[in-house]
């Protein structure tokens, strides 16, 4: 019998009505008690670092997560994290990089439906989380409504659905069907993972919309040590309004740029217009390709938290961690 850990964190599926709206009120044992058969399958013990919407998390509970997994690595074939959907796509990228290369499976699940309501998703998710956290589907990954997809390339795009997460730019790695896990991708992992729970927190994100002030930008990189520009299209960004000399005072100061795109799918490319073409070649400006939102962030601390040496941040932002991006 497989042994799997589960970690819980709260979440909808951990949910009840409180009289104020739902919160996390359902133990690590009562979300096992609710599906009896996953403790008949395998051999499951629980943890709980935190009970908690996923709305008021932190980098701390990343690592908070990151160390339970670390420290019960070598007892455990696998793990299925219980955690809010609302920033799990955050997360699942976060110990993407936090646990890099993990060749056992590392699972995270939620609902879109607490557990104790009449049809609800969180059973079906749960199940379909073990039978991933048993077989042979290496990495972090995230199962949600019979999907299986990479940790580095989900984004909550449903807010109310059962399929509340798509695969940004990559496919699902397989499906569950009829109790089975149908594997279409194996992600390639280490024979250790390689742990590391060093976050550089000062990254900020900035969404462009037509008009925005520059002093915005300044306000942020004055507080931060990256900004991840959320641009639009291709990437570039307006010529009017001062935000080169902005990018070029804060580079100088040592501060990264990273520009991405608001638009979901197929991410940047921002050489192809006027507006993009000198933050590349003269500002020193990343792109982020076909990367997340969500894991350009992640990447971002997980790699200030390192170095902070230019020129490999550089070439850590471009190097693929855990098929986040496509090599280039
Ligand atoms: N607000 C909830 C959370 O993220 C939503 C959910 O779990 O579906 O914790």
């Amino acid at each position: 019998m497989k042994k799997i850990l589960l970690v819980a964190t709260g979440g909808t599926i951990a949910s009840q009505e409180t009289g104020e709206g739902l919160a996390p009120e359902i133990s690590a044992q009562g979300l096992l008690d609710f599906v009896p058969e996953i403790g008949r399958s395998f051999h499951v013990d629980s943890v709980e670092p935190f009970r908690l919407d996923s709305t008021n998390l932190t980098p701390t509970h990343w690592r908070l997560i990151a160390q339970c997994v670390r420290d019960n690595y070598v007892n455990y074939d696998g793990f299925v994290i219980t955690h809010g959907t609302d920033t799990l796509a955050y997360t699942a990228a976060a110990l993407s990089y936090m646990v890099r290369g993990s060749p056992k499976p590392i699972v995270l699940t939620g609902a879109q439906k607490p557990i104790g309501v009449d049809s609800t998703d969180s059973k079906v998710n749960l199940r379909d989380a073990f039978l991933c956290a048993a077989s042979d589907m290496p990495g972090v990954s995230i199962v949600f409504d019979h999907k299986v997809i990479l940790g580095t390339r989900a984004k909550k795009t449903r807010s109310k659905s059962f399929s509340a997460f798509s695969s940004i730019n990559y496919p699902d790695l397989g499906v569950i069907r009829d109790g089975s896990v149908v594997r279409f991708i194996r992600q390639e992992c280490l024979s250790e993972p390689e742990f590391s729970t060093r976050l550089c927190e000062g990254v900020a994100l900035l969404k462009l919309i037509p008009g925005t002030d520059r002093e915005v930008l300044d306000f942020l990189f004055e507080r931060n040590e990256a900004v991840v520009i959320e641009s639009f299209g291709v990437g570039g960004l307006p010529e009017a309004g001062g935000f080169y000399e902005c990018i070029r005072e804060w580079r100088g100061r040592g501060k990264l740029a990273v520009v991405t795109t608001q638009v979901e799918n197929e991410g940047s490319d921002i050489g192809v217009y006027h507006v993009g073409h000198r933050l590349k070649s003269g500002l020193g400006v990343l792109e982020a390709y076909d990367m997340t939102t969500e894991a350009v962030i992640a990447k971002l601390m997980w790699i200030l938290g390192r170095t902070s040496d230019q020129n490999l941040v550089r070439q850590m932002f471009y190097t693929p961690v855990a098929m986040d991006m496509f090599p280039r």
